[in-house]
């Protein structure tokens, strides 16, 4: 099922827009049936899970932490991990840059704007994210590049709000990817849509979809 699952999304989409397969919960197995129908980025919600498929799974495969990020567990995927979508913190942004920096590389990192209207714990409002765009110590830190933004919307089948929530982190999105900022700050990602809303993300510009259980089936958290 993976594999007709994956030719399936592929097809549907867009060249311009990058498909993040989310495996979490998953095992290698299944994984590995995706990696040979071709797919190559795998995105993981866990820092020690990333890590234990990374050691067994082919090395050519691009690992993407999508989840909510603990400070003191960047150093154990620092040195292999290629887009880090949930920054939420100018502290984890200075975190990743001493743990890149240990590794000799730059790591890509989206940060994680709050666009969805319930209340959730995670996430940057546009002023925070602005802060962060314009400040001086932003620059300072060389071994991290912010390339683009990621965002949740609201779990709702309320299509209208739903393309309200991506509208306004596409709008946010363009307005800052013209003005080119710094040198470690190209913004040419925007990370949203998972498998309920893809498609909707998509129609409001999203470049790169985390597409898990229309991919590998419900998770069992058991
Ligand atoms: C789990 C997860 C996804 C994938 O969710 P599905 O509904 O299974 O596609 C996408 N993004 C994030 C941040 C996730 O944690």
């Amino acid at each position: 099922m993976i594999t007709e699952n994956l030719n399936q999304i592929k097809e549907s989409l867009p060249s311009s827009v990058t498909l993040v397969a989310v495996s979490k919960t998953k095992p290698v197995e299944d994984l590995q049936e995706a990696y040979d129908a071709g797919q190559r980025i795998f995105g993981e919600n866990k820092i020690q899970e990333m890590v234990n498929k990374f050691e067994v799974l082919p090395k050519d495969i691009k690992w993407h932490m999508i989840g909510h990020l603990q400070s003191n567990k960047v150093k154990y995927m620092a040195s292999f991990v290629d887009l880090i979508h949930g920054v939420d913190k100018f502290k984890t942004l200075k975190e990743i840059d001493k743990q890149a920096k240990k590794n000799n590389r730059v790591i890509n990192c989206l940060l994680q704007a709050k666009i969805a209207k319930e209340e959730t714990k995670f996430g940057l409002s546009f002023d925070e994210i602005e802060k962060i765009l314009i400040s001086e110590e932003l620059q300072n830190l060389k071994n991290i590049k912010i390339v683009g933004f990621m965002g949740m919307a609201t779990f709702t089948d309320n299509k209208k709000q739903l393309e309200e929530e991506f509208l306004s982190l596409k709008a946010f999105f363009n307005k800052h990817k013209t003005a080119t900022i710094k040198d470690n700050c190209k913004l040419e990602t925007l990370s949203m849509g998972m498998s309920g809303d893809y498609n909707l993300a998509i129609d409001c510009g999203s470049t790169m979809i985390r597409v898990g259980s229309s991919i590998f089936g419900n998770r069992n958290y058991n």
